[in-house]
């Protein structure tokens, strides 16, 4: 199991090798803050644990967005801490009446395909929970002797993105990630990104002057990681509107963009 690491006094992250996910803990006088919960029951399970092992204030819960790597957890986490306050986008709580069912079924096979039936039983029998408190644009959670502010930065890897800002610590969710040898994987692009959006988000999270980023997955970055994931999602944009115009056949564009091809192509489809 990973340990969580001190960003910086009362902050932390913890990374995880099951897809690499990363969450976060902020904590205050009388309250923490979870970032992130983890993709099923006993994953959920686990983090209550860990969270138990740093701090025994009652905690609050953000999801970052609807994916179940970040957000299936979340009903482990509010039983083990009597029902504590679920805060995400509306868009987020939305998302998951909608999706979470795919989710998991597209999630089961990939595990039962791998041959990992504990991890297929696990997710089958996870309940999702819903978000008790959502918001728009942005949330000021009290913590006791510190705040943390919730912001929706507009629409990039979903349409519901939240970041966590404590202090000069940004928690992105998947608006960044640190995959290894570059910024991006095939999971950051699906059918809710909103790809020619996501720099303008970026530029919210750097407005921040944050020191460290902690990504969705992966290790902490600085802002000129960010600020290079930026330029990559820029240029990738606009390959993309080069091959829905015309002026691209998309192997030219997978060719051009900056990322390893099968992450470029899952951008620009
Ligand atoms: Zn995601």
């Amino acid at each position: 199991m990973p340990d969580w690491s001190e960003q910086a006094p009362g902050v932390y992250a913890r990374r995880y090798t099951e897809l690499d996910l990363t969450v976060g803990l902020v904590v205050g006088t009388e309250r923490c803050l979870i970032i992130d919960t983890r993709g099923s029951r006993e994953q959920g399970d686990e983090l209550a644990a860990a969270v138990r092992a740093v701090t025994s204030v009652p905690p609050v819960i953000v999801l970052t967005h609807a994916h179940f790597d970040h957000a299936f957890g979340a009903a482990s986490l509010s039983a083990a801490f009597g029902d504590c306050p679920i805060w995400a986008h509306a868009g987020c709580r939305d998302a998951l009446e909608e999706h979470a069912e795919s989710d998991r079924r597209e999630w089961m096979e990939r595990y039962r395909a791998e041959k990992r039936h504990a991890a297929a039983a696990d997710l089958a029998a996870t309940p999702i929970a819903a978000p008790t408190r959502t918001f728009d644009r942005a949330a000021l959670l009290d913590l006791g002797d510190r705040t943390v502010e919730l912001v929706h930065p507009g629409p990039a890897h979903t349409g519901h993105d939240v970041i966590a800002l404590a202090g000069d610590v940004v928690f992105a969710g998947d608006l960044v990630e640190h995959a290894p040898g570059g910024s991006f994987s095939e999971e950051s692009f699906g059918p809710d990104t909103h790809l020619a959006a996501w720099p303008a988000a970026l530029d919210r999270v750097l407005a921040h002057r944050p020191r460290v980023v902690v990504p969705g997955h992966g290790d902490p970055v600085d802002a000129a990681f960010v600020a290079r994931a930026r330029e990559d999602l820029h240029t990738l944009a606009d390959l993309r509107a080069g091959v829905r115009a015309g002026t691209l056949t998309l192997a030219a564009a997978v060719d051009a963009a900056p990322l390893p091809p099968e992450v470029c192509r899952a951008a620009l489809s």
